[in-house]
């Protein structure tokens, strides 16, 4: 299933936007965007989301996580509970 604002899936976690007002940047949390069923859910980067030596390859240099904080922490299998605190893919150019 696509997102409803840029089309692309939402299981999609390399999904970068900035909010024009603050500069702040974001990310998309593929768990958080799953729970919300029809667009990419973003958190503040890489604040949200921490990085990990393990996860650095060639196609993420910088070593991010995929889920946020919030959604590495929980168990397998439950929905995100964080995604109503993101920002939605339509709020952000
Ligand atoms: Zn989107
Ligand atoms: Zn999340």
């Amino acid at each position: 299933m696509g997102c409803k604002c840029c089309g692309r899936k939402l299981n999609v976690g390399m999904i970068h936007k900035v909010d024009v007002n603050t500069g702040q940047k974001f990310k998309s949390c593929p768990h958080c965007s799953d729970a919300n069923g029809s667009e990419h859910v973003f958190h503040p980067y890489p604040a949200a989301f921490g990085k990990t030596p393990a996860r650095k390859t060639a196609r993420n240099p910088e070593g991010f996580q995929s889920y946020c904080y919030d959604c590495r922490s929980l168990p397998k299998g439950v929905t995100s509970r964080a995604h109503v605190n993101g920002k939605f893919c339509s709020s952000l150019d």
